[in-house]
């Protein structure tokens, strides 16, 4: 396919500004056997991500004494694409995807409090659009909140970059496939801390700094719909008592955890540094 005109006007293709997102629906807990779960449509992608963990870590040999291993499964349908997508089985890219997915959450999931367990994520992409790795990281960030995992913050992403000549925010498959480059940004929210950054293409260093700024504040809107979500989520819970720890709870299972905490902990990201305690 040649190459469209990604900017028409001032407008993108699908009429967006420079800095405008595409149109985000999230919903948390909406897996009936994943400790946590949540979709997201964002655009035209839409994607799943469920949690199950802490639980007993297999293979043994990955097990860590001192804290859970945070691991991420990410994986595009056969059907996720306009374009024949076809491949079941892993890819490179797949593995690159969940390697940094694994890496983020390993930074902000509190897995000192579950040493020699395993948190899985896995992120199922069922239609692509372009953005499906800050997508699936945003859905896993709420899944994970969901499941009642202590993390520092409920974290986010976006990516921004240029497409003909413009610094402009989260790419469609177009403006990712034929635009100059996309930096792709995982941000905490509460802390401004970057925790994922990577690049394709060239940029000058004042057109990566612009596109950076540009990603994190997009950030924010993207987590105040997260916890939109989730507060929605816990709304849902509390109205079929499920809150306080008894029986299913219509849609992902409660932690066994009796403590109460773990769920509180989402929603309120936890003060002071790092390593305090989530309790
Ligand atoms: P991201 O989805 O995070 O932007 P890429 O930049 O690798 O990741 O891909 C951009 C877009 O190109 C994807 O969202 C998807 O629409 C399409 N794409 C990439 N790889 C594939 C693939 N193997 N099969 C089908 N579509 C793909």
């Amino acid at each position: 396919m040649d190459k469209p005109k990604l900017i028409v006007d001032g407008k993108r293709m699908d009429g967006r500004a420079m800095d405008e997102l595409r149109p985000i629906l999230i919903k948390a807990g909406v897996l009936n056997k994943a400790d946590g779960s949540a979709y997201i449509e964002w655009g035209k992608n839409k994607v799943l991500a469920a949690v199950y963990g802490p639980r007993e870590c297999i293979p043994k040999h990955d097990e860590n004494p001192y804290k859970a291993l945070v691991r991420c499964t990410y994986r595009m349908s056969p059907f996720c694409s306009l374009e024949e997508h076809g491949r079941r089985g892993p890819s490179r890219r797949g593995t690159e995807i969940s390697k940094l997915i694994s890496n983020v959450f390993d930074t902000v999931v509190m897995a000192e409090h579950f040493p020699k367990t395993a948190i899985d994520i896995f992120v199922e992409v069922l239609q692509a659009d372009g953005g499906t790795r800050v997508a699936g990281l945003t859905a896993a960030a709420v899944a994970l909140a969901d499941a009642g995992i202590p993390m520092k913050d409920v974290v986010c992403g976006v990516a921004a970059g240029k497409i003909d000549g413009e610094i402009a925010v989260d790419f469609g498959k177009y403006e990712d496939n034929f635009g100059e480059s996309d930096i792709p940004v995982a941000v905490s929210p509460r802390t401004g801390e970057l925790l994922l950054l990577q690049m394709d293409g060239m940029l000058t260093k004042d057109e990566v700094m612009r596109s950076v700024d540009m990603a994190i504040s997009a950030s924010m809107k993207v987590h105040e719909l997260q916890v939109a979500a989730l507060k929605e989520r816990y709304a849902e819970k509390e109205k079929s008592g499920a809150l306080g720890g008894e029986g299913d709870n219509g849609g992902g299972s409660l932690p066994s955890d009796a403590g109460g905490g773990r769920q509180g902990m989402a929603l309120q990201p936890v003060p002071g540094d790092a390593g305090e305690s989530a309790r």
